[in-house]
């Protein structure tokens, strides 16, 4: 007999990278998931077909988050294959090509805070919009992806991606206690170095996580997956008594 669900979950950039491990374990959580993506429908599509065989339900959708109309049009057409969201992962997010802030491209700095910072508000205030018990929603969880550059200001690569995490951070102290009357906690996951694609894509970087390595004191970068299950942890009524936290996954960077 298949698993009781445990609910709709919407992962913004669920489709690679960090997303797609949060995405998989999910599903064998016991989630419906819908998987967002930008620009790349293939990897997307495969995951969501990957759910039939765990007994789930799963989508793709196409959706940019800097558009706030493509955003409420992402959570209705998420409902209305999976039923009302009970969880949203703000994962989706760039870097830009690496530089010094004066060598930056402005339209890379635009390009990252429209989306890290904007498509992070605009799912944000869309969760808030449905999850919020006090307009006849369900409750849930938010987990924001944010990142330790917010702490570590990542000098000569990409102070902007640095500052667009801080601000995901305060994004993430404040919605908290805004919706932590009406049923809904607000958690961020800080993850150091993580072996995705982000790196040689987003950075210009081939070489990044050999570079880095040796800097972080469990001397290696993290899988997706151990990104995840904190995240799930976040997200579960284990941790109904965490709101405003913010865990970083870093190896101790
Ligand atoms: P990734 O492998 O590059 O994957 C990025 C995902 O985001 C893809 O699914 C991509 O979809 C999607 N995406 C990009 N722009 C989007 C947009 N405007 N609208 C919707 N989806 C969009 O990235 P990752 O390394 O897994 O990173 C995920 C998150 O973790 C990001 O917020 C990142 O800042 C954060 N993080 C990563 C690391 C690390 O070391 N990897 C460290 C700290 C924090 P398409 O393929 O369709 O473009």
């Amino acid at each position: 007999m298949a698993q009781a669900s445990r609910g709709v979950m919407l992962v913004t950039g669920g489709s690679r990278g960090i997303g797609a491990a949060v995405v998989r374990l999910a599903l064998t959580r016991g989630y419906e998931v819908a998987i967002n993506y930008q620009r790349q429908a293939a990897p997307a599509e495969a995951l969501a077909a990957e759910a039939a065989a765990l007994g789930r339900k799963a989508v793709a959708l196409q959706a940019d988050v800097q558009d706030p109309d493509a955003v409420a049009g992402l959570f209705d057409a998420a409902e209305a294959a999976l039923g009302p969201i009970t969880a949203l992962v703000n994962n989706a997010g760039i870097t830009g090509r690496a530089a010094s802030l004066a060598e930056a491209d402005p339209r890379v700095i635009k390009d990252t805070i429209d989306i890290n910072v904007l498509g992070a508000l605009f799912c944000a205030r869309e969760a808030a919009r449905r999850l919020a018990t006090t307009r006849g929603g369900p409750g849930g969880a938010i987990v924001n992806i944010s990142s330790v550059a917010a702490g570590l200001g990542s000098p000569d690569e990409y102070v902007w991606y640095a500052a667009s995490k801080g601000a995901v951070d305060s994004l993430t102290v404040g919605l908290a206690k805004e919706l932590a009357g009406q049923g809904v906690r607000v958690n961020a996951v800080s993850p150091g170095l993580i072996d995705t694609e982000i790196h040689a894509l987003s950075t210009g970087e081939s070489g990044r996580l050999e570079r880095i390595s040796p800097m972080i004191p469990l001397r290696r970068p993290a899988r997706p997956e151990e990104v995840a299950d904190p995240v799930l942890y976040l997200l579960s009524d284990e941790a109904s008594y965490i709101t405003g936290a913010n865990l970083a996954v870093s190896g101790g960077r």
